[in-house]
Formats: structure tokens, C-alpha cells, sequence
């Protein structure tokens, strides 16, 4: 089979491999279909944190189930499946309080181990969630970004009629702001510099789409929910500038979420967190029930993906994806690679 692996900042080798071969609680599964990620573009340019070359890429995946291990149950071959890529160690406190997302020892598939941007590879059925027959491949590739949107809402101990502000309509705002509109949120307002973006955010049925190139948030949020602004902001842009914003938009008692990849630190306020009584609250990437229920939103229809796939590339033209991504960063929103 044919596997890629990237070596160093903008390297990619394609490699001839052995299908690999499985242990009793795994499952081999064939790759169908891989998603470029944000956080995949920081490894191409050498800027992610906390990765080494080499290493094979890809955690956002659609495959089918080829065989099972003896211990393997609930799966069979022919079920179509998601991966959820965390490895974690099942034994320090978040993994025993249900976060196993934050794990101390936390491994991610396509990110510090091998991923799936190859034919084939054999997983731990645990990392597995199965899809309706009936989902489409490209639908089944956006559970795992979909999940990080479901992810951040529900960190939110307010959702249910709260207004909502999401900063970012990439993705993952885009997403988050779905999310948030499908598991209870009032009204949801979207911002971002990028006109398209808000467009396609508009057709989502977000209610409110505000370009902040030139707009100040606070009056925004003002504008669009009156005199109690926002309940809760979620940052899906990670600008550090933007940052200072959000916390001098935030209202006494609102939530602001994190959920954008800050690279560097940042300063803010810390006096206006304190008299304000500001909630801040960090959020990395999902739990198990958030990809079930992005599983049963994406698949049942509720969430809107036409335009959120912006071009589809075939294995053979792997680098190409990347190299498409890194000149057109305003215009994409997901790509996707068929395996
Ligand atoms: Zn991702
Ligand atoms: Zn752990």
C-alpha cells in the first residue's frame, strides 16, 4: 500500500508499505478519505508545538472497516467508521474524570504518532465510531471537525437561549456556530474579516454575520443583542489582538470560551476577568458523547456542509492539497484528499 509522510517543513515522501497486520483488539481499516486541518497546515510550516518529523499526517477520516481482531466487538467488516485520534493513558486525573481530551499523556493520531494518510492502518477499535451506512465519505471525514465545534458549545454551563457570539467563521467557527444554533443556543451572532466566510455563515441560518474589519466588537455584539450583549463568546480565531477584544466585549458574568490553537501567549486584563466575573474557559478538541451527537447532527441532516468543502484532491496529488491550502488561505475552508 501507499502511505505519505512529511519529513520537514513543506516535505513529503510517498512510501510503499505492507498492509499492516492486527492485534486482537484492532481493527484494519481501509482509508477512504482524509480532511486538511489547521492544525496539520502549522506542521507543514514547521510552527506546530508539539510534534516531530517525520510523521504520517491525518486524524480527520472517513474508512471502512476491513477486518477484526478476535477481541474486537461491535464492529464487522463493511461498517463504515470515524476515528476519534486521541490515544490517552486512561490513568491521570482528567483521563478519570471523563477529559480524557486533556490527558497529560495525550497522543494524537496524525499529529505525535502516525496518521491516516495511507491505504490502510490498523487501530485499537476503541478509537472507532461507527456512521450510518447511508453517510456520505466526505460527510463522515468532517465528524472529527465538526466534534471540536459540538465540543466547545457544550462547555458553555449556559447554552440553552443564551446569545451566543462565535469569533471566526472559518471551519470551526462555522461549525461551533451550527453547533451552538442546534443544541439550544438563543440567537448567534458570527464575526470574522473575511467576507465570504460570513456569507457562507449567512446561508448556514447564523443569525447574525457582522465583518469586524473595521467594526469594534463590543458595539457589535451591542448591536445585534441589546443592552445584555453576549452570554457567551467562543474565540475560534486565535488572533491575540482579537483576544483583547473579546475580553472588553465580554458583559459582567459572560462565558468566554477558547477554542482556537493560540500559538504564543497572550496578555489580557486580568483585573477587568476579576471585577467583571468573567468566566474563562479552555477548550481542546471533543469527548466521546461530542462525536456522537456531531455524528447524529452531520448525519441526520442538520448541519449545513455544501460549501464547507472547498475542493476535493486525490491521493496522487497529496502535496498538492497542501501546497493549494497554504496560497489561499482566506478563500478555503476544508479540504479533503480521497485515499
Ligand atoms: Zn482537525
Ligand atoms: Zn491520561
Amino acid at each position: 500500500m501507499q502511505q505519505v509522510r512529511i519529513t520537514g517543513p513543506f516535505t513529503f515522501q510517498t512510501e510503499e508499505a505492507p498492509i499492516p497486520e492486527i492485534g486482537t483488539h484492532e481493527a484494519l481499516l481501509k482509508i477512504n478519505c482524509i480532511g486538511v486541518c489547521a492544525s496539520d497546515m502549522q506542521i507543514y510550516h514547521g510552527k506546530h508545538k508539539f510534534m516531530r518529523y517525520p510523521v504520517i499526517l491525518g486524524h480527520e477520516v472517513a474508512a471502512t472497516v476491513e477486518k477484526t481482531g478476535g477481541a474486537v466487538s461491535g464492529f464487522v467488516s463493511g461498517d463504515k467508521v470515524t476515528i476519534e485520534p486521541q490515544v490517552f493513558c486512561g490513568e491521570c486525573f482528567p483521563c478519570e474524570s471523563g477529559r480524557f481530551n486533556v490527558c497529560e499523556n495525550l497522543s494524537v493520531i496524525g499529529v505525535h504518532q502516525d496518521g491516516c494518510s495511507r491505504e490502510y492502518i490498523a487501530l485499537d477499535s476503541k478509537y472507532l465510531h461507527k456512521v450510518p451506512p447511508s453517510m456520505q465519505t466526505e460527510l463522515i471525514t468532517l465528524v472529527e471537525p465538526f466534534a471540536v465545534g459540538v465540543g466547545s458549545v457544550r462547555r458553555s454551563s449556559r447554552l440553552n437561549g443564551a446569545n451566543v457570539t462565535v469569533v471566526g467563521a472559518g471551519t470551526i467557527g462555522n461549525f461551533t456556530a451550527q453547533a451552538a444554533k442546534a443544541l439550544g443556543a438563543g440567537k448567534v451572532l458570527i464575526t470574522d474579516i473575511s467576507q465570504g466566510k460570513l456569507d457562507w455563515a449567512a446561508e448556514c441560518g447564523i443569525d447574525y454575520c457582522v465583518n469586524t474589519r473595521e467594526k469594534n466588537l463590543k458595539e457589535v455584539i451591542g448591536n445585534c443583542f441589546g443592552k445584555d450583549r453576549a452570554d457567551v463568546i467562543i474565540d475560534c480565531a486565535a488572533v491575540p489582538a482579537g483576544f483583547k477584544s473579546i475580553m472588553e466585549a465580554a458583559r459582567p458574568c459572560s462565558e468566554i470560551i477558547v477554542t482556537g490553537n493560540y500559538k504564543e501567549p497572550v496578555e489580557f486584563n486580568v483585573p477587568l476577568l476579576q471585577r467583571q466575573e468573567v468566566s474563562m474557559i479552555g477548550h481542546m478538541m471533543y469527548v466521546r458523547e461530542d462525536y456522537q451527537i456531531a455524528i447524529e447532527l452531520l448525519a441526520g441532516g442538520k448541519i449545513r456542509t455544501e460549501k464547507t468543502i472547498t475542493r476535493v484532491f486525490p491521493f496522487n496529488e497529496y502535496a498538492k492539497a497542501f501546497e493549494y491550502a497554504d496560497v489561499n488561505p482566506d478563500s478555503i475552508m476544508k479540504l479533503l484528499i480521497m485515499v
